[in-house]
């Protein structure tokens, strides 16, 4: 098994649901995972093998961490509720950064890209 990324790596706002791209530990595939509020519980939804088989899998931790960086002035649900279910993409979503990784893909690209010569900061500020 390769060392695949273990952290979504694109995300959608869908209406109130957050659905984040998660890839694959066994594949080249994502798996889609939404989140949904209702109330005090935050419903998961995705199908992975793992979750098929009733085991635990890092992508509803990562679902719910997510969540909470996103709604992040809010109280967070306190209850998690797993739900095997495949997510099918949509068009009408949109994209918005990966909660909790904004600054990581940012600094990502200066770490990659070498010199930081004055101008990139711009972006930043
Ligand atoms: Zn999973």
């Amino acid at each position: 098994m390769g060392k695949a990324l273990r952290r979504p790596v694109k995300a959608w706002q869908a209406g109130e649901a957050l659905v984040l791209a998660c890839p694959s530990s066994s594949s080249e595939g994502y798996y889609l995972v939404a989140a949904k509020r209702f109330g005090d519980v935050l419903k998961v939804a995705h199908s992975c093998p793992a979750a098929s088989a009733g085991r635990r899998c890092w992508h509803v931790d990562a679902a719910a961490e997510a969540f909470r960086e996103w709604r992040w002035w809010e109280v967070p649900p306190s209850e998690v509720e797993r739900m095997v279910r495949p997510v099918a993409w949509s068009s009408a979503w949109e994209e918005i950064p990966v909660p909790g990784y904004e600054f990581e893909d940012m600094f990502g690209e200066l770490e990659m890209g070498g010199r930081d010569d004055g101008r990139q900061r711009k972006h930043i500020a």
